[in-house]
């Protein structure tokens, strides 16, 4: 029997705007889950996608954590720094052949599933077509050779063949997960214009951190069936997650700061405490 790894718990914001209570009940799983398991807190900054993060945000995580009296253990990892380890496991993925180039337009991709009978949904929209998985090689490299922008798709029906049986993770009170991945069809893990996705520097990260629980949102429980293809490809080990209940407001809704749910610094300059924020978060003292 293989010793169980330390405990290895994380908080990983994409900083796309101030934390509000809905991260501050995330961040606090995490911390909480490894300050009083003897485990370590890792903190992470999901800022691969640069139209969306802005650096003042990623100060004012740090900043708002730190009010929260939240601490974390060793440097915090910066994903858009790190755009060259991404690479390689794309580059390991598609040395296998389990990646193709996709130069389809979301307009492309609208009209040709407009135009088809069947038009099935993953948890991340409809699924793609597979028009560039059918392309042919002659005209694949024509295409890559003339610079034309492309994603990277992952070859999902490749990918499945490869599986000696069915997938499964463990969930905190809930025992194995069966993962079914084929519901994201030919998922991308390079975007036109940012060379990963968020698929891929998740489990990349939370593999090379040597986490062993994730805590997030529930709202992320569908994405873990194909985190856990992912780590399988890659033989990365599989952590346990544990997928919290969304915080929402007083009508029901999922606290959103397009729905003008307040930050912590609103919190903070209307006078509350952080003692009173952690006890508004969900985790009393
Ligand atoms: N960066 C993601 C977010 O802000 C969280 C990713 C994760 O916890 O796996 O929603």
């Amino acid at each position: 029997m293989t010793a169980p790894r330390p405990l290895v718990t994380r908080f990983a914001p994409s900083p796309t705007g101030f934390l509000h209570l809905g991260h501050a009940h995330s961040a606090l799983a995490g911390w909480r889950r490894a300050r009083t398991g003897g485990g370590r807190f890792l903190l992470r900054i999901e800022d691969i996608d640069a139209t969306r993060c802005r650096p003042e945000f990623t100060d004012a995580i740090f900043e708002d954590l730190t009010w929260l009296g939240l601490d974390w253990d060793g440097p915090v990892r910066v994903q858009s720094r790190h755009m060259a380890d991404y690479r390689i496991t794309l580059d390991a993925l598609a040395a296998r052949g389990l990646l193709y180039p996709c130069f389809c337009s979301r307009g492309d991709i609208a009209r040709e599933i407009a135009g088809s009978a069947a038009a099935p949904h993953g948890p991340d929209g409809p699924l793609y077509p597979g028009t560039c998985r059918r392309l042919t090689e002659a005209k694949r490299r024509a295409r890559l050779a003339a610079g034309e922008p492309h994603a990277l798709r992952l070859d999902m029906g490749r990918a499945l063949a490869g599986l000696a049986g069915p997938l499964d993770f463990e969930e905190a009170g809930q025992g194995r997960l069966h993962c079914d991945p084929a519901r994201f069809g030919d998922v991308v893990l390079a975007r036109k214009e940012v060379p990963a996705s968020y698929h891929l520097c998740v489990t990349h990260d939370d593999a090379r951190d040597g986490v062993t629980l994730v805590t997030r949102g529930v709202d992320l429980l569908p994405a873990t069936d194909l985190h856990r293809l992912l780590q399988h490809l890659m033989g990365w080990p599989a952590p346990a997650y544990a997928h919290h209940a969304l915080l929402t407001d007083a009508s029901g809704r999922r606290l959103a700061k397009r729905d003008g749910a307040p930050t912590l610094r609103d919190l903070r300059r209307q006078g509350a405490s952080p003692a009173q924020v952690r006890a508004t978060a969900g985790w009393p003292d």
